[in-house]
Order: structure tokens, then sequence, then C-alpha cells
């Protein structure tokens, strides 16, 4: 089986999209790293995570790749506190309860939390997949757009079985 790693915001649900909205909405300026980061300290992560939107049935495709059997699937992703991983875990189990979770602090890079060694790490942000090809991993770019990319790109968590 390979190992396979797959990234959360960006890639499972538009959750990123959801908090920069509810910044704009309320004033705060999400490029200041000090006002985001007193945001995401008191923010409701289960509404918010409830707010957002799967990324292009992802949800169905990862009950797809388990039941291909030919990946052992962890989600990787970051996060800024505690009750975001909370938050996270609970989403991701309400809806697959098998599925691994691994929640990565800010602090820290995916390759440093995982053996990147001849896994495969799908993720939206580029930054990730370069480190991950240094460590030795198979980098997939997420983009819903399908823009060229220096990695192979899909739009669909459907589309990995055609690459690896
Ligand atoms: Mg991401």
């Amino acid at each position: 089986m390979k190992k396979l790693y797959i990234d959360f915001d960006g890639v499972i649900l538009d959750s990123i999209k959801t908090t920069y909205d509810m910044m704009d909405e309320q004033g705060i300026d999400k490029y200041n790293p000090k006002e985001a980061r007193a945001f995401y300290r008191v923010l409701d992560w289960n509404q918010a995570l409830k707010d957002s939107h799967e990324i292009n049935h992802s949800l169905d495709c990862i009950r797809q790749l388990i039941d291909s059997g030919q990946y052992e699937i962890n989600i990787l992703t970051h996060i800024v506190c505690y009750e975001e991983g909370v938050a996270k875990i609970n989403y991701l189990h309400e809806r697959i309860p098998e599925l691994s979770v691994i929640l990565v602090p800010k602090e820290f890079s995916k390759t440093e939390v995982v053996n990147a060694k001849d896994a495969i790490l799908v993720d939206d942000y580029t930054e990730n997949l370069k480190e991950w090809k240094e460590h030795g991993g198979f980098g997939i770019k997420f983009d819903e757009h399908a823009r060229v990319h220096e990695f192979p790109v899909i739009t669909s968590l459907n589309d990995i079985r055609n690459i690896y």
C-alpha cells in the first residue's frame, strides 16, 4: 500500500475562504498575523467548518480511495490552535470514522512531523510540496482551476489514482 497524505484546508474544505470572509466582515486585517491570530483564538471552529464547502466531493473521493485498498491514508493538516484540531478531527470522524488525522502545529513543517520518504502528499500550498520533495516524497498539487504547475495537478482527489 502506498502512503498517502492529504491536506485539509483548500483540498477537503474551502475553510480558509470561510475564515477570510469572516475577517473581512468583521473589519479584521487578515494579512496582519497578530490580528489574525487573535481572531482564530476566539473563533467557533466547529461552526466555521460547518459553514465551509466541501471541494469537488472530497469526502466521497476519500471514501473511494480507502475502498480501493491501494493507499494507507492520513489527513495531514496544519493547525493554529488546539480548538482547530479538535474541530477538524470531529468533522472528519463524523463523516469517515476510520480516517486517521495528523495535526501539525503551525510552527512545524509537515516533513518535521511525518516521514515524507516515498510517501505522496496532496496539498494546495506549493511550499509544502517543495519541502516534501526535498525530503524524498512525491507531491501532487491540488488546484480547483487546474493551472499548469511544476508538480502534477489534480482538481479532484479521484485523480490521484491516475498519477500514483
Ligand atoms: Mg491547504
